[in-house]
């Protein structure tokens, strides 16, 4: 697919850089999913995810971590323990519903 022409954007976007600094503030305070970070961030929603990998990254060499709540069926009560992707899944792989409650994040606090 061809990329269409840049527009303008009517409000410009912060820079990676303080997203993710604001991120990791708002992580660190407590426990969002991606859409409720998409609303402090001021970022779509599905910019979250790739801006989550990256202080995913950052975080490893601090030695914190970003702990995630896996996503869970709300029908059955299905828990996605294995999925490593950070997006929520779209349907339970047992029931075959679509109600997920989305994965949550936060930043573990440094033990030492
Ligand atoms: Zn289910």
């Amino acid at each position: 697919m061809k990329r269409a022409r840049p527009k303008k954007p009517s409000v410009p976007s912060p820079k990676d850089e303080t997203v993710r600094h604001t991120i990791l503030a708002v992580l660190s305070r407590e426990p969002l999913s991606a859409m409720e970070i998409s609303g402090e961030v001021r970022i779509p929603e599905r910019d979250v995810y790739a801006h989550l990998e990256h202080v995913r990254k950052t975080l490893h060499a601090t030695g914190r971590r970003l702990v995630v709540t896996p996503a869970q069926c709300l029908e059955c009560g299905f828990v996605f323990h294995k999925r490593d992707r950070l997006t929520k899944p779209g349907k339970c792989p047992v029931c075959g519903e679509g109600h997920i409650r989305e994965p949550l994040y936060c930043i573990e606090k440094d033990k030492r």
